[in-house]
């Protein structure tokens, strides 16, 4: 006999049926097919909150599909601003009482002023237990649904009253620990039916599940990927990301390769957190380029954030630096990302359990 799930919390959201259903869901006659596309635009452009917004459609079916589907699932429920930066740390609630939250990055100065990014948070807490990672000591409570991903989006946008040119799966979780949500999370951003952004706009991070980045190089549309790699060998990985180097690096790397032909010509980037003492060697820089060379790789030379209890620590500015040459000398492209938000510990890596913050 199967056990009944009584207690399993399921938003119910409209934001979690894939388009085609759509029709079938909102129980519309064939003849009113047409419908499905007006409220795409109510939920995608007007930023309707509830059905009963939409004007232009049947006030009866407006009032029964208000009953029948959320739109929105996720409160706000509070923000905190870097006053060095601008980093917006959003926390949102789900419906069934768990906190968790994104990043808004402001454009920065000098840079092309609209460029706004978020970081979106894919689970609540996190299994993966990087070893440098705050969010790897949070218990994971359970994967987020794609409406709750997606929604990060348009409460960000509106409490911001900034449109959000780039969007990073950075926050908390393993997006591919959550493959099906984050699938379709993906199609609907990519949709022109949905979000529409372009693929170079929206970047998977990954700390490195082979057989879903394989996958994901076959399902998903185009979208840029992450690696979190962090070491040029294994032994190194296996100390710092404990679960995520079950897979080799060399299988990592094939893996990474795959995807990037399969979707051709997006980018593969590879994040690197330099550890003082730990990973950031001139010779681990070489066995670095040795690995990627050749390929158009990307690497993002990561600058740590430090997390409270953590006993690591970051290395000079110009330890990084010389890091960072090896690598470009080599013919890798490099850029060392600065931290951003670290004041309001919003940065990288520093997202752990909830802390309350001012609410709106
Ligand atoms: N689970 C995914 C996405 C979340 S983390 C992943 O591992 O890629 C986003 C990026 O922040 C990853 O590259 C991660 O390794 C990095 N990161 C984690 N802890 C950090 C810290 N303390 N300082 C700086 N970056 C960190």
């Amino acid at each position: 006999m199967k056990r009944k799930q009584e207690n399993r919390y399921d938003p119910g959201s409209l934001l979690d049926i894939p388009f085609g259903e759509w029709s079938r869901v909102l129980e519309l006659p064939e003849a009113e097919g047409y419908r499905v596309r007006q409220v795409q635009e109510w939920v995608f452009q007007k930023r309707a909150k509830t059905f009963s917004d939409m004007s232009n459609l049947p006030a009866a079916l407006r009032e029964k599909w208000d009953k029948e589907l959320p739109l929105r699932v996720l409160k706000l429920a509070g923000r905190e601003t870097s006053a060095r930066d601008g980093t917006t740390r959003l926390v949102y609630q789900t419906g069934d009482g768990h906190s968790f939250s994104a990043v808004f990055l402001p454009a920065r100065s000098g840079e092309d002023e609209e460029r706004h990014s978020l970081c979106l948070s894919s689970q609540v807490g996190c299994a993966w237990a990087c070893a440098f990672c705050a969010s790897g000591k949070v218990k994971l409570k359970r994967n987020l649904f794609a409406s709750e991903i997606l929604e990060q989006i348009l409460w960000a946008e509106e409490v911001m009253g900034k449109k959000i040119n780039s969007l990073l799966f950075m926050g908390m979780g393993e997006p591919l620990a959550n493959y099906n949500n984050v699938l379709w999370a993906l199609r609907c951003l990519r949709s022109p039916l949905g979000f529409g952004y372009g693929a170079r706009h929206v970047t998977v991070s990954t700390s490195g599940l082979v057989p879903q980045i394989f996958k994901l190089s076959e399902e998903a549309p185009k979208v840029n990927l992450a690696i979190s790699l962090h070491a040029a060998d294994d032994e190194v990985r296996q100390k710092i990301m404990p679960k995520a180097s079950v897979w080799p690096i060399k299988e990592l790397l094939k893996s990474a390769w795959a995807f990037q032909r399969s979707m051709g010509g997006v980018r593969v980037t590879f994040e690197y957190i330099l550890l003082k003492g730990v990973n950031d060697s001139l010779r681990t820089a070489q066995r670095l380029s040795n690995l990627l060379r050749g390929r158009g790789a990307w690497v993002n030379v990561i600058v740590y954030n430090p997390v409270p209890g953590l006993p690591y620590e970051r290395p000079s500015d110009e330890a990084i630096d010389r890091f960072a040459k090896v690598l470009s000398d080599r013919g890798i492209f490099v850029r060392v990302r600065k931290p951003q938000g670290t004041d309001i510990t919003a940065g990288c890596g520093q997202l752990g359990e909830p802390k309350a913050v001012g609410a709106r």
